[in-house]
């Protein structure tokens, strides 16, 4: 049987100081598609709306990467002054892919900004920065390497995501973010929470007709690290799991 094709979005950013601007993405998140059984499809970002049908005719599952923060315009807010660099021709083209990919029920998993994404593409909110809007919020930005697991996440017991995640109730994350999901989306439902409530992970309010998984943290980067205290085969899973869903067609 043939691999299915997994379409993985790119982050755009200028190089140094010339004006030239490439589409890069971590090797990790190619290498856990790869692990997992699938074939990684890179997908720039071309802002052409037509051509959205073409792509998703290409592609058995997306994977959402992360980056920039989602720019404000998306969900109805002004920006405030801790809002990060954005890239709102990103965030449009990767919305209307999105967008497209739920309604043609394509098994899609979304990382950090993506979860956001999907979040913000079925209408909900996002905080702009969770250190000056949120109280109590643990530092959910590690100094530390992307490998550490930085704080634990709670699983909500019968979701989707606790059975991809070897059925755990909860787990140590990495977690680099200052963005979180403000107010969740009507047709998603949260799955997972830091200690002090921060939304870690999401799925499909209709998770018995889709795979739609978001998740706040880097599972890409904890996939192949060989420790023990890290459960990096349930990380490598999430992977497993789109690529299931990919060959299942939903
Ligand atoms: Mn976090």
């Amino acid at each position: 049987m043939s691999k299915p094709v997994i379409g993985v979005t790119l982050f755009r950013r200028e190089k140094n100081k010339s004006n030239s601007k490439y589409g890069t993405i971590s090797c990790n998140y190619v290498k856990a598609v790869v692990e997992a059984g699938g074939l990684p499809l890179l997908v720039p970002i071309v802002n052409q709306p037509q051509d959205i049908k073409h792509y998703m005719g290409l592609i058995d599952g997306l994977l959402l990467s992360g980056g920039q923060d989602v720019s404000p315009e998306f969900y109805n807010e002004r920006p405030i002054e801790e809002l990060g660099e954005i890239d709102p021709d990103r965030d449009n083209w990767e919305l209307k892919l999105f967008q497209e990919a739920y309604r043609q029920k394509l098994p899609v998993l979304g990382i950090c900004r993506g979860m956001q994404l999907i979040n913000v593409g079925l209408g909900g909110s996002l905080y702009q920065d969770i250190y000056s809007q949120l109280n109590n919020s643990l530092q959910h930005t590690s100094k530390k390497e992307e490998t550490c697991a930085y704080h634990k996440i709670l699983i909500e017991a019968g979701s989707q995501l606790e059975e991809i995640l070897c059925c755990l109730d909860s787990l140590f994350v990495n977690s680099y973010h200052h963005q979180a999901i403000k107010e969740i989306a009507s047709n998603l439902k949260i799955v997972a929470r830091s200690d002090e409530g921060v939304i870690e992970a999401v799925e499909a309010e209709d998770s018995d007709q889709r795979f739609l998984v978001g998740v706040q943290w880097h599972p890409e980067d904890l996939a192949g690290v060989d420790d023990n205290s890290l459960n990096h085969n349930c990380f490598q899973q999430l992977f497993k799991a789109l690529i299931t869903a990919a060959e299942n067609g939903s």
